[in-house]
């Protein structure tokens, strides 16, 4: 495609390439130049090739990195250059881009040593990235650019800075690997998706053979996301029965890759984060064979939620404690499949994917996602769903996942295929009007409040939870109560009206069971407002709108 008598392999046929796609911003004009470009190339070339145009060193299945910092690029370009700082300073302000700086500073420079092949920027990238202490590393970088002409370094250094602006998003790249070997778009997309590594799928593409790419293990893809809905009349016009109906755990997503005996754990943004749940890697070892399996970790307790909120204390702790694992000890929740043995599991249904599922040995602290099937249809399905709802809340989960069976595993897509169902979480300001000691492990403490809202003068009832408090508040809150017992039952207590607490809950209806003649749906104490006079709490009024309205 270009006027140059260099070979294909050639870096500069790459470069004045990467250059005519930068120069047009119409999306046609860059298919054709890629399209005249990569045919000519060898596989290996090709493959060398299609990753630059990615704009990274290495592909995304590939765990190195070049670390090769600002300082010792700009250093080893100024000594090529034999300009000054004023100089990489001005060309960077010019640009913003370091790559079209170092262009700026080697202009009119000439390479020595032989032309660079593609081949020879791989080897290049693979040495930096293995080499050790930055003496040795800048070594490397001399000699890259010495063999560099003003062109070349502009994508050299783009790409070990990581800013490859030349104007090719991926979507196009993967456009233009489909033009140029006449296959389907799509295709090459999934063989993309699957891979993580354009360089790979390209050479699929040129030999007919994407329909071969396999899950690479330790690459991560992307994860099927849900739909949100509000009101559970809604399930039945996105698709009709059966559904699949699971908790909707309140943890941390997680894909989990085993290949032979390795197992490395991802996270929503691709980051390796194997190392925060060690107690759950013995048992995900333990099941033989390779899979890749799509779940939430989080913590449970005698079977229940941890709420979220104690949860995430752990999360941020690349290193954790013994104490810490034994406080918040991290169970494995899993719901789905998406390769096993070699095989990719993405176009089956789900209700396929489940009967595979099955098939997984799982032990404790690994446990499958509740689920079951349900064939209604109107008031009866709603009726269903909203017990499922209510027994997913009592086990201290955040709601419902509703899932079609026949839907295929959709990668990183959000559709109605997957819905959720989490009601918007709401709460009102009450005053503790009495306590009990609590149960187990709770029962030296008191731990369960009933509580009030107000009419006027008048603190009425509305209801009871036991505390989603940290055990030292509890504690604390056991002192107080102790010293501010109106009336002694023994089990129970009245106690002054002093406390004021935040109580979330699912609905309000009306009841007989308690004094203001409405009760709570799932009360679940939030926190103590200590900061909000009694007689500020949340009135009777607000109850009886929030009654109606729901
Ligand atoms: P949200 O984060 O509210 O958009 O809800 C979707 C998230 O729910 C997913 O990303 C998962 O982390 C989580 N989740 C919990 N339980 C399930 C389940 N049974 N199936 C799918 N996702 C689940």
């Amino acid at each position: 495609m270009t006027s140059s008598s260099a070979p294909a392999g050639a870096f500069s046929q790459w470069v004045s390439t990467a250059d005519a796609v930068r120069a047009t911003t119409k999306k046609l004009a860059k298919l054709e130049t890629l399209g005249a470009y990569l045919p000519g190339l060898s596989d290996e070339d090709l493959g060398i090739a299609a990753r630059l145009f990615a704009g990274t060193p290495f592909s995304r299945t590939d765990e190195r990195v070049l670390s090769v910092g600002w300082r010792a690029l700009s250093d080893v370009l100024l000594e090529r250059s034999g300009r000054t700082e004023e100089d990489l300073a001005r060309a960077y302000h010019t640009h913003a881009d370091i790559g079209d700086g170092a262009a700026d500073l080697l202009a009119g420079s000439v390479p020595s040593g032989p032309p660079l092949a593609l081949r020879d920027v791989r080897d290049a990238f693979s040495a930096i990235a293995a080499a050790r202490g930055n003496a040795a590393k800048r070594e490397l970088l001399r000699a890259l650019f010495a063999r560099a002409d003003a062109g070349a370094a502009r994508y050299l250094a783009k790409v070990m800075s990581g800013e490859t602006r030349i104007g090719l998003r991926e979507g196009l790249l993967e456009d233009a690997i489909a033009r140029a070997f006449g296959q389907d778009r799509e295709a090459v997309g999934r063989a993309h998706m699957l891979s993580g590594d354009i360089g790979e799928t390209a050479v699929r593409a040129r030999n007919g053979a994407l329909a071969d790419a396999a899950i690479a293990h330790f690459a991560p893809i992307g994860m099927m996301l849900a739909t949100p809905v509000l009101d559970l009349g809604e399930v039945e016009k996105r698709f009709p029965p059966p559904y699949v109906v699971e908790d909707k755990y309140d943890g941390v997503r997680t894909q989990v890759h085993k290949h032979g005996d390795g197992v490395e754990l991802y996270s929503r943004t691709f980051d390796r984060v194997t190392d925060r749940f060690p107690e759950v890697l013995p048992a995900l070892r333990a099941i033989p064979g390779d899979y890749v399996l799509d779940a939430e970790v989080l913590a449970l307790r005698d079977g229940r939620a941890i709420p979220f909120k104690r949860f995430q204390r752990r999360l941020g702790r690349k290193v954790v404690s013994d104490e810490l694992s034994a406080e918040l000890p991290a169970s494995l929740i899993v719901f789905d499949v998406i390769e096993r043995d070699g095989e990719v599991l993405l176009d089956r249904p789900l209700s396929g994917r489940l009967a595979v599922l099955k098939t997984l040995p799982l032990t404790p602290p690994l446990l499958p996602a509740r689920s079951r099937t349900i064939e209604l249809r109107g008031d009866e399905l709603v009726r269903a769903l909203d017990e499922e709802f209510a027994s997913a809340r009592e086990r201290g989960n955040e709601g419902l996942m509703v899932k079609d069976p026949r839907s295929p595993y959709r990668p990183g897509r959000r559709g109605m295929e997957w819905l959720k169902v989490k009601r918007a979480l709401r709460t009102l300001d009450v005053v503790v009007t009495a306590v009990e000691w609590g149960h187990g492990k709770r029962r030296d403490v008191l731990s369960d409040y009933t509580f009030a809202v107000r009419d006027g003068d008048r603190h009425l009832n509305i209801g009871k939870a036991y505390s989603g408090l940290t055990d030292r508040e509890i504690a604390e809150m056991t002192e107080h109560f102790k010293r501010h017992t109106v009336k002694d039952f023994g089990r129970a207590r009245l106690v002054e009206h002093d406390t004021v607490i935040e109580v979330a809950f699912d609905a309000i209806h009306e009841s007989a069971r308690h004094t203001s003649g409405y009760a709570m749906r799932f009360p679940r104490i939030v926190r103590l407002r200590p900061d909000k006079p009694v007689s500020d709490i949340d009135t009777l009024d607000t109850v009886r709108s929030i009654a109606e309205g729901s």
